[in-house]
């Protein structure tokens, strides 16, 4: 449906390598035939499900395919033109720095790759403001955070208002949020924006209880907050008193099983209690699908109008991670290219 794909939007939580389309994984593949890999490998397609620990496997095979600063380059670059021609306006790409001996790369050219392919995009005029969340893999513990968290804090002092913030995710059964405490704190302390994957799963209500006091600026996911789902009336209170908008990623979700279908989504609870709710992709190459898609599938799913559609993407631009100039310029881009009727 047109409406959807010409619709601005604003993408707030995307992963890089779980983003990439097939097109791009093609070309990843002809670089390294000898890895074997396969394109079924690297994406669930429609109708496909997968556990969330299947989904982690996935990106371990993608993070094979991209190794080399020059493999990042081209899947930013292709990632972001890809949302932008989705219509995304405004896009939030987050990954994580990764370090590879064999081919040189390092965390510090990890993330100068992507702000490099981010300020191509911008000086090719490609319609679309990128920032850039650098992300924590819980997995890798708390030494490994507070030195993400370190190399965040300059780039955020140094790459013009790009880097905005840190994400924690990855495998949400694997570590303890306590852990990594410190690392967030001194984040929030230095002025980085906080998006932190809380109740992926439902063992994870006493991490997002502690997590939530920092408080945290966004919530990903946040699937076992609410109490129809064994989370707590308490936990969902601190999360409406502070206002913190939550990104909901349906597709994702269901495809991963963490959700048992569409209509079950979360979505529903949060949206109906006028909370700030955000539709993302999280992981549009994995998951098979784009943002407009996603907008189209709540709306069938919860029987939305176009109005209303058109109000939740506007209402997104509140809940970004950059200065208020630039909210400002995006609700005339909204105003702008509001349709006459509906
Ligand atoms: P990257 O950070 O390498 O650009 O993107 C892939 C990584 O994002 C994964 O290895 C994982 O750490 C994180 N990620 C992607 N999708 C999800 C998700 O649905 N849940 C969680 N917790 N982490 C995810």
């Amino acid at each position: 449906d047109v409406f959807y794909q010409e619709l601005p939007k604003v993408e707030l939580h995307a992963h890089l390598n779980g983003s990439v389309s097939s097109q791009t994984i093609e070309k990843l593949i002809s670089r390294k035939p000898h890895l074997n890999i396969e394109h079924g490998m690297t994406a669930i397609g429609k109708g496909q499900r997968r556990t969330l620990d299947e989904c982690f496997q996935v990106f371990k095979v993608i993070h094979q395919l991209v190794d080399t600063e020059e493999d990042i380059l081209m899947v930013a670059i292709d990632v972001i033109k890809e949302f932008a021609a989705d219509g995304v306006k405004y896009l939030e790409l987050r990954s994580t720095p990764r370090e590879e001996k064999t081919t040189g790369l390092t965390k510090r050219s990890y993330i100068e790759t992507v702000i490099k392919a981010i300020q191509q995009c911008r000086s090719e005029g490609v319609d679309i403001d990128v920032r850039f969340l650098v992300a924590i893999d819980r997995r890798n513990g708390p030494e490994v955070a507070m030195e993400t968290v370190k190399l965040a804090e300059e780039f955020m002092l140094s790459s013009d208002g790009l880097v905005l913030g840190l994400d924690l995710s990855g495998d949400p059964t694997v570590g303890h949020g306590r852990d990594l405490l410190p690392a967030l704190q001194r984040a929030k302390n230095c002025g980085l924006k906080l998006s932190l994957h809380l109740s992926e799963v439902p063992s994870q209500l006493e991490e997002s209880e502690l997590l939530l006091n920092l408080p945290p600026d966004r919530i990903g996911h946040g699937t076992f907050l609410h109490p129809e789902v064994g989370g707590s009336q308490s936990v969902v209170d601190k999360v409406v008193e502070n206002k913190i908008p939550l990104e909901l990623c349906l597709t994702s979700n269901v495809k991963g099983q963490t959700v048992p279908c569409y209509s079950k989504h979360h979505f529903k609870y949060w949206y109906q209690m006028g909370h700030p709710s955000v539709i993302c992709t999280d992981d549009k190459g994995v998951f098979s699908t784009d943002l407009s898609q996603e907008y189209q599938l709540a709306a069938s799913t919860f029987g939305l109008s176009r109005e209303d559609v058109w109000k939740i993407s506007q209402q997104a631009i509140d809940c970004i991670f950059a200065p208020d100039n630039v909210k400002q310029q995006l609700k005339q881009k909204w105003i702008d290219l509001q349709p006459q009727v509906f």
